[in-house]
């Protein structure tokens, strides 16, 4: 079985990261449930376009955010749980062309099981069995593409159920959400 899986806001705690980078650098505490929505400018920060969020946060002392994030918890034990099963896990990430470099070094700090890394925006077009996100655009994406796949949301402040969609709560749960769909 091939699951993909996304990065950020899924294995990848990209609020973590970005909020207290936010914090040292404009003094600004910004709460995971203060993050209701998809999207990263105005309210939620001083940036007034998302352009302006990613402008600062591709260079922050000579490298992106994406440089130093922190694993979810038991994001990678559940990973390797998959992998010992005989699955595959397949990277689907539609970060920019600059953050790859820091990804490629974070996947491997970080032990991440994978052979297969895409970096793309049309994630529904890498055949998978399963594809867990958390992005609602993917999610939606996915249902319409590939309905007859699982898809999984993982399930955060700012993304809403889904149609169609399993909801994954916490990743010691993976396991079992996959056996009750009997895959
Ligand atoms: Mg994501």
């Amino acid at each position: 079985m091939r699951i993909g899986v996304d990065l950020d806001g899924v294995v990848a705690d990209f609020t973590t990261g970005w909020t207290t980078q936010y914090y040292k650098d404009f003094g600004k505490q910004i709460n995971e449930s203060d993050i209701t929505e998809w999207g990263l400018a105005s309210p939620l920060t001083h940036f007034k376009k998302e352009i302006d969020f990613w402008n600062w946060a591709k260079d922050i002392n000579g490298n992106s955010i994406f440089r130093h994030l922190p694993v979810y918890e038991d994001s990678v034990e559940a990973l390797m749980e998959q992998i010992h099963f005989g699955n595959e896990i397949i990277i689907l990430s539609s970060k920019p062309w600059w953050s790859i470099n820091d990804t490629l070094l974070w996947l491997g700090e970080n032990k991440i099981p994978t052979k297969e890394i895409h970096f793309t925006e049309d994630k529904w077009k890498i055949d998978c069995d399963v594809y867990i996100d958390d992005a609602p655009h993917q999610l939606k994406s996915f249902t319409k593409k590939t309905n007859e796949k699982l898809i999984i949301r993982f399930v955060r402040s700012y993304n809403r159920p889904i149609e169609g969609v399993l909801d994954l709560h916490h990743w010691k749960d993976l396991t079992s959400l996959l056996e009750s769909q009997k895959l």
